[in-house]
């Protein structure tokens, strides 16, 4: 399926471009179908093929080319047979970049109460007609297959991680392997579509040492690690993040599920991960939050009524920079103050520069791998964002345990 020693698989590449020499953080390219991707990396979530408020075209002026769709949402509606009849998401939505699409079964067990897992699948109601449905590792494959992304995700079994029943957690960890191996009997296009493991455990580090060890062997083109965001302890998500990218294979692709906040990813980047998604920076610019270097502002706030300058002054999207063709003039804090509370295009161009802003925040970390200099990258990053707060104790901790001393500053 995959050359761990080359780092091919049949739709992928991951080309190793430079290693940090003090921490794990690794910068490289990922080949994928439709086109390359620069790792480390954020993916937006656009749940119905759109990330909500943006245009395909928007999408893409954020410099955005890996981007996330929902199983779930996608396999409701349109539904399967809309998806084979377009020719897949890429068709529906006029995407022409990388699409990676979750299983299907965490929306799932969150979404609907009443979900139920089974050695079979998760069973659960339709949410339009209340029938009974049963989603099978099979099924999410074959959902995947019809959509059509360049990354798809096995079925795995889920459980909160904070979850004081060790029994069930092993019983998850074990089905997802389990439930790994059904996905790759099912996957009928991996000459064109690249399945990822999902290893599980919750925060039992030797549970997932062991699911790391089982997962690798599968040899699938690239591995996530799952299960976290789930409110554990951020040392807790460290430690799993740091536990199993030691026993990866180094040259495949790591992607940690659902993360996250900014400072969360230039941990997890110290730690040796490759690949975040999150839902947080589209949704906090539905309510007015924009992300500049010196942290999150609410721009509905009064105090920005009357400040001119624009959302963030380092930032180069569209909002943010002067455009030449219109005199100079750029969009300033006051206007979307003004917009916030009554318009929707408040919310598309804070969309627009959270998400551009989360690219460029990616593009800087891995520039500062490729020159060896991570280490200064994320001090000051620490220091910008957190100001006087300083940087929270559980980063501290990670990083210093990376080789990062973050207290000590960044060298001038
Ligand atoms: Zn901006």
């Amino acid at each position: 399926m995959s050359d761990s020693a080359t780092g091919k698989s049949a739709a992928l590449t991951f080309d190793l471009k430079a290693r940090c020499s003090t921490s794990k953080a690794r910068a490289s390219t990922l080949h994928l179908p439709h086109g390359p991707v620069e790792l480390p990396i954020f993916m937006p979530v656009a749940t119905q093929a759109s990330l909500k408020g943006l245009t395909p075209d928007q999408l893409e002026e954020t410099s955005c080319r890996l981007c996330l769709n929902n199983t779930y949402h996608l396999g409701l509606k349109p539904g399967q047979a809309v998806l084979d009849a377009i020719g897949g998401a890429h068709k529906l939505q006029g995407w022409h970049h990388n699409i990676l699409t979750d299983s299907g079964g965490f929306q799932m067990v969150s979404l609907l109460k009443l979900a139920k897992i089974t050695e079979e699948g998760v069973r659960f109601l339709s949410p339009h007609d209340g029938s009974p449905m049963l989603l099978t590792p099979e099924h999410s494959i074959s959902l995947q297959n019809s959509i059509g992304s360049d990354i798809i995700m096995q079925l795995d079994d889920v459980i909160q991680t904070t979850s004081p029943d060790a029994a069930r957690m092993r019983e998850a960890m074990y089905r997802s392997i389990r439930w790994l191996d059904r996905c790759i009997a099912a996957h009928k296009n991996p000459t064109t579509q690249n399945l990822f493991c999902i290893i599980q455990g919750g925060l039992d580090l030797d549970m997932r040492r062991e699911c790391s060890v089982e997962m690798a062997k599968r040899n699938t083109p690239g591995i996530a690690i799952g299960g976290l965001s789930g409110g554990e302890a951020k040392s807790d998500f460290c430690k799993v993040v740091d536990t199993c990218t030691s026993l990866l294979p180094p040259l495949k692709p790591r992607y940690v599920m659902g993360i996250g906040y900014p400072e969360d990813i230039v941990v997890a980047v110290a730690l040796g991960a490759d690949m975040f998604d999150c839902v947080w920076p589209t949704r906090t610019a539905r309510f007015g939050n924009a992300i500049t270097r010196y942290g999150v502002l609410n721009l509905k706030h009064q105090r920005y009524s009357e400040d001119f300058g624009p959302v963030d002054e380092d930032c180069s999207c569209t909002v943010c920079r002067p455009k030449d063709d219109n005199a100079g003039l750029a969009i300033s804090r006051a206007y979307i103050h003004h917009l916030a509370a009554k318009e929707t295009v408040g919310a598309h161009l804070l969309t627009m520069h959270n998400v551009h802003w989360m690219l460029s925040l990616m593009r800087r970390a891995r520039q500062a791998i490729v020159e060896d200099r991570y280490p200064d990258f994320a001090k000051k990053f620490f220091e910008d964002y957190f100001g006087d707060k300083g940087a929270p104790g559980w980063a501290v901790e990670a990083m210093k345990g990376a080789g990062i001393d973050l207290a000590g500053g960044a060298s001038p």
